[in-house]
Order: structure tokens, then C-alpha cells, then sequence
């Protein structure tokens, strides 16, 4: 059983333990990919395994709760850094997040074969993917490469962090949904256009929201891409709709704090909105509005479909 198979809820021990790793055994793992780097690993890269499997050391700078390790340096005001640091302030003021426990480490390599190399010795289970945030006793920690999307990656999985630095647990569907929301730049507001174009012709299609349903995925093998656009757009309509859906959120947030069993956000919801599917299929064609005419849903091999296999894995 490959670690993403691994239940995020029954606390069972992951299958890939600390000594292949190096690390102490697994508490959570969230894993995002969006390119695969399967060219590379076809080339060998794990048997090519030397000093250049290292994690990136070389330069070190921080940005609030994060520490960047990277293979390139980074100036104190780099964008990224800067972007990090808004994000740390978004995400904690916008969920109302208490200070973060822990911090949060950010592995950049140098490029995709440096960070390929990596993973395959360190996480020789681990599906190729672009980037992974993997939490573990004694460290939350993200791994990626420096390429033409590093900021959507830090944004996605630096979100990860500081929801794990802060909370006691996220249920997966949230987590992802709160990630994809977040990775968008701030100025977005968490609008992903392709996901809202999709969901607006399923709609039109019968499909129908379900929180229910995504709140029984607890393997991440279950997490398909309609799962995680799904997940976006429940986080999307749950901060925007209203201050009464808005305040379910926080609640909820808050009650992770210190409960790892705060009990189905989707029964809290329907307390206070028993109309909340209705609600949320309006507030999905209104964002369908906003969405550019150019603006398509993405096709099946567009490297969106990889994202779909992020996942949690928990011990
Ligand atoms: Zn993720």
C-alpha cells in the first residue's frame, strides 16, 4: 500500500516509516502535484543518487513562520518571500487562525531533477509529483522546485502549513479546499476560473454539491479532481456568501484548534442554512458569471488532472 493510500482519520500507522526517510514516522502528509516528472525518474535519477539527493542548505531565509532552504539564494525582500509572508497574514487573519505553533519548513530545489532525485530517495512511494507538503513529528515541511509555477506551489502548500502549524487536525476535503482557494494570489480573492467554468456546465449537466460526500473521503486515493473542485468552490461559497456561512467557517476553524472530532461542518451548516445546497448552486452560477468568455473548463489531460491526486495522508 503506497503511503497516499493511508486513512487520514483511523490515525493508522503509514507504511513508509521514518528510517526510509530519515524522519520520525509520519503524522500527516498533504500532497500536491502538478507536473509529473516521470521522464525523470525514467531516466534513472534513483539510481543516480549522490550528493545531489541533499535537501537544498545552502541558503536559508525567513518569512515569518516559514523558513525557505533553498538551492538559490534568495534576497531578504525577494517576491516570493514577501509573497509568503502576505500569505501567512492572509490565511491566519482571513480564518482567524491562532499564532502557529510550529514553523514551517520550505525545501526549494534548484530544478526538477535535483528535487526528482530527492524524493526518490527519501520518499521512494510518493507518486511523481510538483511539489508536497509532508508533516511529520518533528517537522512540517514542503518540498518543491524552482519552475515557472513556484508561486502557486509555495502558496498551495505554505497553506497546508500554516493550517497544520495552527490546527490540531484539517479534515482532508477542507484542507484541499482551503489550499485551493488560497493558492490563487491574494488580489483573486481565491477565484479559480476554470473551477467555477467546470462546475457551471455540470450544473447545467444535474450534477448536484454534496458536502456529505466529500466529508466521507478520507484516503486520498478517493480525492478525484471534481473532488478538490468541489472543496474550492464549498470554501469559496462558505467565505463569501454570507457573515452567517463565513462564521460556520471560523467556528468550525476554531473548534480544530483543540478538537481533533469537532463532528460534520456540513450538520453545523445545515443548522444555520438549511437551504445550503440551494445556496451554494446560486453562488456557483454567479461566479460563473465572473468567469472570462475565453475561460474554459480544462480538458482530461490537463496537467489540472494531476493536481486532483493531492492528497492527506495521516498516522
Ligand atoms: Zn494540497
Amino acid at each position: 500500500m503506497s503511503l497516499i493510500q493511508l486513512s487520514e482519520r483511523d490515525h493508522s500507522p503509514a507504511s513508509m516509516t521514518s528510517t526510509r526517510a530519515g524522519r520520525s514516522t509520519l503524522l500527516a502528509v498533504v500532497l500536491t502535484c502538478l507536473v509529473p516528472y516521470c521522464l525523470l525518474t525514467a531516466t534513472g535519477c534513483r539510481g543516480t543518487q549522490s550528493t545531489a539527493t541533499g535537501l537544498p542548505k545552502r541558503h536559508t531565509a525567513r518569512a515569518e513562520e516559514f523558513v525557505v532552504h533553498s538551492d538559490v539564494k534568495l534576497p531578504r525582500k525577494h517576491p516570493l518571500l514577501l509573497d509568503l509572508v502576505r500569505l501567512q497574514e492572509e490565511v491566519a487573519s482571513q480564518l482567524q487562525l491562532p499564532v502557529a505553533r510550529r514553523e514551517v519548513a520550505l525545501y526549494v530545489f534548484a530544478d526538477e531533477l535535483r528535487y526528482a532525485q530527492f524524493l526518490n530517495q527519501a520518499y521512494p512511494d510518493l507518486p511523481p509529483r510538483r511539489a508536497y507538503f509532508i508533516g511529520t513529528s518533528d517537522e512540517l515541511a514542503v518540498y518543491t522546485f524552482w519552475g515557472d509555477r513556484i508561486q502557486e506551489d509555495l502558496r498551495h502548500e505554505a497553506t497546508h502549513g500554516v493550517l497544520h502549524a495552527s490546527l490540531k487536525t484539517v479534515p482532508l476535503w477542507l484542507d484541499e479546499g482551503l489550499a485551493e482557494y488560497f493558492e490563487t494570489p491574494d488580489k483573486h480573492r481565491g477565484f479559480q476560473p476554470e473551477y467555477a467554468a467546470r462546475l457551471a456546465e455540470q450544473l447545467r449537466s444535474g450534477w448536484q454539491p454534496r458536502m456529505e460526500r466529500l466529508e466521507q473521503l478520507d484516503e486520498v486515493g478517493q480525492m478525484q479532481r471534481d473532488d478538490y473542485q468541489e472543496a474550492w468552490a464549498w470554501v469559496h461559497f462558505l467565505l463569501h456568501h454570507s457573515a452567517d456561512t463565513r462564521g460556520v467557517l471560523i467556528d468550525y476553524l476554531k473548534e480544530l484548534r483543540t478538537n481533533a472530532e469537532p463532528g460534520l461542518l456540513s450538520e453545523q451548516l445545515a443548522a444555520v442554512l438549511p437551504t445550503m445546497n440551494d445556496r451554494f448552486v446560486a453562488h456557483a452560477t454567479t461566479m460563473a458569471l465572473a468567469v472570462e468568455p475565453e475561460t474554459r473548463p480544462v480538458s482530461a489531460n490537463n496537467e489540472r488532472d494531476q493536481h486532483a491526486l493531492k492528497s492527506v495522508v495521516r498516522e
